[in-house]
């Protein structure tokens, strides 16, 4: 089996020739590719961070392999990190937290054992990265959330939890604020959830789960999330366990998946060979676990989990009084700790069975839909107007272009209705949304739309518009605050 590995940049090189030195000690069935990403390509021109040939090897073969990356600042050039997540598609981001016997947490020292995995979606919500400014004050960044990503990834954490026997499953959401785009996550959450009845599944609101984490890790198991809140939620899950030199990641698609640590390139260590090898350590054995080299992977963490028991540690944790050791020492004594087991946590070992992971070849994106859609109308539009005028001299202005087919229904403002009624203690910025919606309820057609926009151009500038969708009697937009 042949995998492609990147090394990375800043630590990366030194923990990744460590995590391979261990691989080759324990006879693991690999081979390895070496490709271009990183830094140095962004440098040489590309602007994705990866060489076309490192593409083509990684889509042939189908599993990467790499170590941290650093995107260069100032350049307008997006994180290679991202970026390979997004294009292959790697949907889910499955990050483990357990407590490891050796390294010290507050919990640890409580007797509170922790073992949580984080699914994070990894491909929507802001990490779109699609940002606009709408005058100089006013920045606007869509957020995406689709039916077919999210049933994606909750499909498989309900999958990943019923394999690991997981006892609950846990919806990590903003829903009470954010109705339409949370809401729909949320609603895909508990309709995957009725095809796992045997699987505890509920749901806990962010802020309330993060307090609730930190008070009793030790009541979670599976938790999923959007990728923002994911991405704050499992940094904070690194930190009960130990910090992110334990945090492994991986990212998982339907037919390329990618293996990282969660930390970054550590510039301000980097070169000196005193990095902490143990999340590209973690996240290499679930890509063999992945690959279905179950047995190295047992023996290799079972030597590790002995190897932190028995206090060997590398500067970034462990017993301060204790001496630390570089990072080739720690791979050294990973690598003379084969066929030793830990006292607590042992891993069962399980026989390989390797699979393949050179992906199917495709022809064609595939085009993910996930539901009919239903008897559509339009029922108003959204306008979004740069104005430093007050909301009633606005309000005047808007109703001379409604005509005979559009009536003017509020105005607001950062989302906060300011006409028909309002607050004048509410803070205004240049940039309103004004709603008109069809009158009688008469269903409009594009044109109508763009018939109101040049109308209210002749006044405005519009920054932006959204059709208002109404499907059957359902609204498919917000309310404004006050509304
Ligand atoms: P960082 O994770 O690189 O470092 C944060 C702190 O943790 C530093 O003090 C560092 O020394 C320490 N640290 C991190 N990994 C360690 C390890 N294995 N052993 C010992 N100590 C370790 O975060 P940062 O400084 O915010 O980011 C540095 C660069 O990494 C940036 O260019 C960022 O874009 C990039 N980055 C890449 C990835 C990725 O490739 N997936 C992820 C995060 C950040």
């Amino acid at each position: 089996m042949k995998i492609a590995v990147a090394k990375g940049d800043g630590i990366g090189p030194e923990i990744m020739e460590a995590v391979l030195k261990i691989f080759k000690a324990n006879k693991v069935p690999l081979e390895y590719e070496t490709v271009e990403m990183g830094k140095w390509v962004f440098d040489k021109g590309f602007n994705n961070g990866m060489t076309p040939q490192a593409q083509q090897t990684i889509e042939t073969l189908g599993i990467l392999f790499k170590g941290p990356m650093e995107t260069p600042k100032g350049k307008g050039v997006k994180s290679v990190n991202v970026t390979a997540r997004k294009t292959w598609n790697t949907y889910a981001n499955k990050r483990v937290f357990q407590t490891l016997h050796g390294v010290d947490t507050v919990f640890s020292k409580a007797g509170i054992m922790i073992d949580i995995t984080v699914v994070r979606e990894n491909i929507e919500d802001t990490y779109g990265g699609i940002e606009h400014m709408l005058t100089h004050d006013v920045a606007l960044s869509r957020r995406f959330i689709t039916r077919p990503g999210s049933l994606q990834v909750i499909r498989y954490a309900f999958e990943m939890a019923r394999q690991k026997k997981a006892k609950r499953i846990t919806c990590g959401h903003k829903a009470n604020i954010m109705k339409l785009t949370d809401g729909l996550f949320l609603d895909c959450f508990y309709e995957v959830a009725k095809e796992y009845p045997e699987l505890k599944a509920d749901d806990v609101i962010v802020d309330d789960l993060c307090m609730k984490l930190v008070t009793r890790p030790d009541t979670f198991d599976v938790v999923v999330l959007t990728n923002l809140q994911g991405d704050i939620v499992s940094d904070l899950c690194a930190g009960l366990v130990g910090g992110l030199g334990f945090a492994p990641s991986a990212n998982i698609g339907d037919h390329i998946s990618i293996f990282e640590a969660v930390h970054g390139t550590a510039p301000d260590i980097a070169g000196k060979n005193i990095a902490n090898p143990t999340a590209l350590l973690l996240s290499g054995l679930a890509m063999l676990r992945h690959l279905g080299l179950t047995e190295n992977a047992a023996v290799i963490e079972n030597a590790l989990l002995y190897t932190l028991e028995s206090g060997v540690h590398t500067g970034d944790f462990g017993d301060k009084t204790k001496a630390p050791v570089n990072t080739t020492q720690f791979a050294d004594t990973i690598i003379s700790n084969f066929g030793k087991k830990p006292g607590i946590g042992a891993k069962e070992i399980i026989p390989n069975i390797p699979g393949t992971p050179a992906p199917l070849k495709l022809e064609i994106n595939s085009m993910m839909i996930s539901k009919e859609g239903e008897n559509e109308i339009i029922a108003g539009v959204d306008l979004f107007i740069e104005s430093d005028q007050q909301p009633t001299v606005i309000a005047d202005k808007c109703k001379r272009h409604g005509g005979v087919k559009f009536n003017l229904i509020n105005i607001s403002n950062r989302g906060t209705q300011v006409w028909p009624t309002g607050s004048v203690y509410t803070n205004l910025v240049n940039q309103y949304n004004v709603r008109f919606e069809s009158i009688n309820d008469e269903p409009l057609n594009q044109q109508d739309v763009i018939g109101l926009y040049v109308s209210m151009s002749g006044n405005f500038k519009i920054c932006s518009f959204e059709l208002l969708n109404k499907w059957g009697d359902k609204k498919a937009y917000s309310q404004a605050q006050g509304q």
